[in-house]
């Protein structure tokens, strides 16, 4: 039975990482402005419309217009001019937030969505002929966009939930019951914001220590609880470490997972550490992160936020929802 160790795949110091993001950085400059132009969105000299933009009044007036795209006033504006304020309120937003720049509006989700296969050296034996679920690190696609999935669920701090929202990023959370099990509701209002709650166990264990039935009840008791708690089962499960055997994978099949997505990159309040050789993003790349705070990280939540995006918008790319491709 194969045992895939994915921590033994990154061996990026610090130190390495971030001298490569600055290095990068300056170059991905000057193809964000190219890109943000191309895609109708502000450069930093549009956003603060030469007026030095720093006061409150004109945040607030960002603010207002966001508003009206839903209101009464809001069914008579073109959808140019919904698109034009909904950029400006998530504009006056990224300020608000500390953003070094605004986020990238992702393109339509496709129709159909892409065929998912599991990643090459990532399989077990019968992986196809049995029909288990897809393990992968990257959903196929040719925009560029990315995933953000944050896992486990200890830090529970309202001011992700605020910053996501007012930002219109979309995430995807992958849940481990003892932790989510402090605070129910978080994940609640969480849900009730638009973000889509998957499986990530019961207790955290490393399943390829564990029995068939052990880890079957791991999986599937989070997927019943998961139900049971916010009313739907989740099509998509995560396991802890990124670590699994052929049992995990024919255990999450019979409780109902869909798809295995590991990740691609993680990130940090201070850093990115990277799975690939070219420690760079490509199209569709599913990026980890945890819900962690200052007893574990150099910074909070938000602090994290700032740094991924970034890292995400400074290389031309969105933040696409997972589950519209998955
Ligand atoms: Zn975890």
């Amino acid at each position: 039975m194969r045992l895939v160790r994915q921590n033994e795949e990154r061996g990026l110091s610090v130190d390495n990482c971030r001298g490569v993001g600055r290095k990068r950085g300056s170059i991905a400059v000057a193809v964000l402005v190219t890109a943000a132009i191309a895609s109708g969105c502000a450069t930093p000299a549009e956003r603060t419309g030469g007026q030095g933009g720093s006061g409150t009044g004109k945040e607030g007036r960002g603010e207002e217009q966001g508003r009206e795209v839903d209101g009464a006033a809001g069914a008579l504006l073109s959808p140019a001019e919904k698109a034009r304020r909904a950029q400006a309120a998530r504009a006056a937003a990224a300020r608000r937030w500390g953003l070094v720049q605004v986020p990238l509006t992702a393109p339509a989700p496709p129709k159909v969505k892409p065929r998912l296969t599991t990643r090459k050296g990532f399989e077990v034996e019968g992986q196809v002929a049995e029909g288990l679920p897809p393990v992968f690190t990257t959903v196929p696609v040719k925009d560029r966009v990315v995933f953000l999935t944050i896992d486990d669920g200890a830090e529970k701090d309202p001011e992700l939930l605020r910053m996501m929202d007012e930002l219109k990023i979309p995430y995807s959370s992958f849940l481990s019951d003892y932790l989510v099990k402090e605070d129910y509701g978080y994940f609640k209002k969480m849900q009730d914001k638009g973000v889509a709650l998957h499986n990530h166990t019961l207790n955290h264990r490393f399943l390829p220590g564990l029995t068939y039935r052990q880890q079957k009840r791991e999986i599937c008791g989070q997927q019943a609880n998961i139900e049971k708690r916010y009313g739907k089962r989740p099509p998509l499960f995560r396991p802890p470490y990124g670590n699994y055997n052929k049992d995990t994978l024919v255990a999450a099949k019979t409780c109902g997972v869909k798809a295995v997505p590991l990740w691609a990159a993680e990130a940090f309040p201070d850093r990115m550490e990277w799975r690939e050789w070219d420690k760079d993003l490509h199209p569709g790349d599913i990026v980890l992160t945890h819900f962690r705070g200052r007893d574990d990280w150099k910074g909070s939540m938000p602090d994290m936020v700032r740094r991924v995006m970034k890292t995400i918008t400074a290389r031309g790319y969105a933040v696409a929802k997972l589950e519209d491709y998955v």
